[in-house]
């Protein structure tokens, strides 16, 4: 019935099935002034069928690669394909008999699409250089040949150069006895599935916050940032009376520069987190509740392909909005998920109507598409809707022990709907049933039988909204003690058109464009764009050319075009788009250039 074939990968080369890499040893010196990575990955292959495979097919983009040899050092074949538009370059290496080692030589270069190389003046100390990776989904594959799919786990250890008086942070243990000065040595003994592979390189301190936890950052921001995050120990103790002990050790943190793609990306034992949540009242931390769930949901328990990454993003987002109840309260964690529902409403309304499932058919596609608001927020309100049917220990209990049985594997859509048959299908029949479990994962829309998140500590918001745009002044309106949320509420709910004045207004009593909160000053430029309010022009462009955060900046130049500020967005992009991730730049090339 379905052309796909749902447990292959279609965005890997790699030949798993014949033949797997279960560990590789990397040894990298890292040069600035080139802005390369080069050295070599000696990888460890298990043959997978009697029959011993004859090739090892492996996943690449934009590297060079100098040469490829055995254990006893005999150069191996191979053949570098031209590259895919979306998949990059395919590499066949013609294996000898019962080979059990692949060492590859091999450098990046600057266009690696999963490595960020920022000048001094890009980063808050403007001294040193600043390299950061971002490997999700298939960009481990621009700085290591690899078998780069979310079902090939491995194991490594790390050996990096850096230059003088710099810091190599990787996503694993590090060995505290350096071998000699520059020289970071790393270990990762649990398997990671390859989007997890990171490196940064900077001018870093550290600090901790508890026992097993610290932030990684510039010394500038240091204090800053520890003091954000003091919450996380707290954090893991609450993840871990959920979903069991925590698997990895330590569990650290790096705040990025500004340019960093994304708000968090969960990278074991270093989660990597923007800047932009540096608030400095804690209103944006469920960011580092998120990537420390998806210690259990995505790093323990891991999709097997991008269509099932709703697995990793729905159960992770349901699971931050359990730790932000736990540590800030009941009224917060509604908020977020009321907000939640607001943003997956938004995108019902652009979304065609056979993607708006928790699936993401991206098999043809590029992975990165499967990253839309269904995916988390539709997934998410799934596991929710799940949670009220059982009621809340008998759900507890349900995923506890599905994190504990498929600790370490990568599943599919099918296996999670199998092993929902096997267990809460059978013990909770009066509570889900089979047509509605599949109307949730397979269904567009929401199925008919959902109840909206409310909040009731938004009805003053919705209270001051109404009399504001029932022609009360701004000044009149009563806002104490209103939170970001509380806020985040009344501006993305406020009518399209509004008008110049009315803006004025507001502006002039909150001081909305001076905000330094940055979803507060995104919720409003959003809405001041819609409406042609050109006072705020200038702060959007200084936000633009300062953040290169993909959730804030996409849909703002989008929102410049579609006001007809066309020539603006062009400039302003034209500046900003060197401080950009590499991993988004061709997004909004294709928004810009439309
Ligand atoms: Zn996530």
């Amino acid at each position: 019935m379905n052309q796909f074939d749902f447990t292959h990968d279609y965005h890997s080369y790699a030949n798993t099935d014949e033949v797997k890499v279960t560990h590789f040893d990397l040894a990298l010196a890292i040069s600035f002034d080139k802005q390369e990575l080069s050295g070599y990955v000696n990888l460890a292959i298990a043959h997978q069928t009697d029959q011993l495979a004859t090739q090892l097919i492996l996943d690449t983009r934009d590297l060079i690669i100098d040469r490829i040899e055995n254990s006893k050092g005999e150069a191996l074949n191979f053949i570098l394909d031209q590259a895919d538009d979306i998949l990059g370059s395919r590499l066949v290496i013609d294996l000898i008999a019962d080979d059990i080692w692949v060492k590859i030589y091999y450098k990046t270069t600057p266009q690696a699409e999963g490595l960020q190389w920022l000048t001094p003046a890009q980063t808050s100390g403007k001294k040193s250089p600043y390299l950061f990776s971002q490997s999700q989904p298939i960009n481990a594959r621009s700085w290591i040949p690899l078998q780069d799919s979310p079902k090939a786990r491995v194991t490594f250890n790390a050996k990096v150069m850096a230059p003088q008086n710099m810091t190599v942070v990787m996503c694993a243990e590090s060995n505290d006895e350096i071998e000699y000065p520059g020289v970071f040595m790393f270990r990762m003994p649990e398997p990671i599935p390859t989007h997890l592979m990171a490196i940064a390189c900077g001018d870093l301190a550290f600090k901790a916050i508890g026992e097993r936890s610290g932030v990684y950052t510039e010394p500038s921001m240091l204090a800053a940032c520890a003091k954000e995050f003091e919450d996380t120990e707290q954090m893991i103790n609450i993840a871990e009376s959920l979903l069991g002990p925590y698997r990895w050790g330590r569990y650290d943190m790096i705040v990025l520069p500004p340019s960093f793609p994304f708000g968090g990306m969960e990278n074991p034992r270093l989660a990597f987190m923007t800047p932009t949540l540096i608030a400095g009242d804690k209103s944006l931390v469920s960011t580092v509740a998120h990537e420390l769930a998806h210690s259990w949901t995505g790093n323990l328990v891991s999709n097997a392909t991008w269509r099932d990454l709703w697995l990793n993003e729905g159960f992770t987002t349901y699971f931050t909005n359990r730790i932000v109840e736990a540590v800030y309260g009941k009224e917060m964690a509604e908020l977020e998920v009321v907000l939640e529902y607001g943003r997956l409403l938004e995108e019902f309304k652009t979304m065609p109507v056979e993607k708006q499932t928790v699936t993401a058919n991206v098999q043809t596609e590029d992975p990165n598409n499967a990253f839309d608001r269904f995916t988390y927020d539709k997934a998410s309100m799934f596991v929710h809707d799940l949670e009220r049917r059982l009621g809340r220990v008998a759900f507890d209990k349900f995923l506890l022990t599905y994190v504990e049985h498929f600790a370490f594997t990568a599943i599919t859509t099918e296996d999670f709907i199998a092993y929902a048959q096997q267990t809460l299908l059978v013990e909770h029949s009066d509570k889900i049933s089979e047509t509605e479990l599949l109307e949730w994962i397979h269904g567009t829309g929401m199925p008919e039988w959902f109840v909206a998140p409310t909040s009731n500590s938004l009805d003053k918001v919705i209270a001051q909204q109404n009399a504001w745009l029932a022609g009360t002044h701004a000044d009149a309106l009563t806002v104490d003690g209103w939170s970001v949320h509380h806020w985040q509420y009344f501006l993305t709910t406020l009518p399209e058109q509004l008008s110049v004045p009315q803006l004025l207004e507001l502006d002039n009593c909150f001081s909305l464009t001076a905000s330094t909160n940055a979803e507060i000053a995104f919720a409003w430029f959003t809405v001041a764009i819609r409406n042609n309010a050109e006072h705020v022009l200038q702060a959007v462009a200084t936000y633009l050319k300062a953040i290169g955060r993909g959730k804030f900046v996409k849909p703002l130049y989008k929102s410049l075009l579609d006001a007809g500020y066309i020539t603006l967005a062009n400039e302003i992009y034209q500046e900003a788009r060197a401080g950009y991730h590499p991993s988004i730049v061709g997004m909004i090339d294709d928004i810009v250039k439309s």
